[in-house]
């Protein structure tokens, strides 16, 4: 069993057991990871003196080993049309991520980042505009959670995978997440309401259905077709829909889920009749449900080449989209435009207030 060795132990970056294993180092029992599970996620405390059933003594030695702080809320941004909530939290060495609240009709959906920016360049994505800068740690991923639900007590229901980053490229630690916020009694977050969102990493989605913690999948599809895919998504040149498909159907299979494919409509581009008999052979291949998303414009970032030429496709025609997959009995949803008016794009607001000199994202550097 390992942590990695920092100045401070990032408690809420553990695993019940990696926390079990820290207590024994320090002569205590294992159990004290019980109680601290329950402080952290329960009654979401801020520090060690709350934690009423550890001994001051235990206390102490945890305000020297450990650390409770991880992430610091930066603002908070309310649509006043959907109730939609985005956070922009600031990391220790200053970087900014965000965070968006959704609530919905009998449901309240967290979205979290697993990366600072993303490297994988998909051309309708804010956060792909922006670049890469590092992976975030369990304990940064786990934060968003924690930060938000003690904001919205008792409200998130749900939690997806899908903010800035692409989570299977930091699979260490969106896996240990994954861990961690199934093993937090007392969330109410079952496997069931945890997604996790990918553009299609084959190997690494074959690995997270043999894990143990079978949390739901979406997949970023887009096109049904390679040459179209590659042009929105460049990763699919390197991992073809052929190498994805089979291992989303090992993925439904061994976790008896649906996958979810995610479909942004673009005008003239993936929203043509022969888009949906593409997809209707698809789909009849595999369990799962499509999410058909109405595009959220990325112009007042000025995108250049194949993302300023991107249009959304009009309402009508979504809907009629829609309706002739279902003919073939086909779950098909459409998303909600959510918050428009707060810029809802992932990592258009992180980018918008780094632009601004809140803190500053190094386009470079690498973790
Ligand atoms: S859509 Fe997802 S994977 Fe693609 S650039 Fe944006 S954050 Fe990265």
């Amino acid at each position: 069993m390992t942590y990695e060795l920092k100045k401070q132990i990032e408690l809420k970056g553990l695993t019940k057991e990696e926390m079990g294993h820290y207590f024994e180092t320090i002569y205590e029992k294992k159990f004290r990871a019980d109680q601290l599970y329950h402080w952290l996620y329960t009654h979401h405390v801020t520090s060690f003196e709350e934690m009423l059933n550890i001994p001051k003594r235990l206390q102490k030695i945890l305000e020297t080993d450990c650390t409770l702080e991880v992430l610091k809320i930066e603002s908070v941004h309310s649509s006043e049309t959907t109730g939609t909530k985005k956070y922009i939290l600031s990391t220790q060495d200053g970087k900014l991520i965000e965070s968006v609240l959704i609530p919905d009709d009998n449901r309240t959906t967290l979205c979290i980042s697993t990366q600072v920016g993303c490297p994988l360049d998909c051309k309708f994505c804010a956060t792909g505009v922006m670049g890469y800068t590092r992976n975030l740690t369990s304990a940064e991923i786990i934060d968003q959670y924690y930060l938000v639900s003690r904001d919205n007590p008792g409200k998130i229901t749900n939690i997806v995978y899908m903010g800035m980053g692409e989570p299977l490229l930091n699979f260490k630690n969106t896996h240990k997440s994954l861990k961690i916020l199934t093993e937090a009694q007392n969330t109410r977050l079952s496997r069931h309401r945890i997604t996790v969102s990918t553009v299609g990493i084959p190997e690494k989605i074959k690995e997270l259905a043999e894990s143990w913690v079978r949390v739901r999948m979406a997949f970023s599809l887009h096109s049904c077709f390679n040459e179209l895919r590659s042009i929105i998504v460049p990763i699919n040149d390197k991992y073809p829909l052929e190498t994805i498909i089979p291992n989303l159907r090992y993925y439904s299979d061994k976790t008896r889920s649906r996958i979810t494919f995610e479909y942004t409509m673009f005008k003239n581009f993936n929203d043509r009749d022969e888009d949906i008999e593409a997809l209707k052979k698809l789909m009849s291949q595999i369990p799962s449900k499509l999410n058909l998303i109405p595009f959220n414009s990325i112009d007042h970032m000025n995108p250049k080449g194949v993302s300023k030429k991107l249009q959304a496709t009009p309402y009508g025609r979504i809907m009629e989209f829609a309706d002739r997959l279902r003919q073939h009995d086909l779950t098909v949803l459409i998303r909600d435009t959510q918050g428009d008016d707060i810029s809802a794009a992932c990592g258009q607001l992180a980018y918008e207030q780094a632009a601004k000199g809140r803190a500053s994202f190094n386009f470079d550097e690498e973790s």
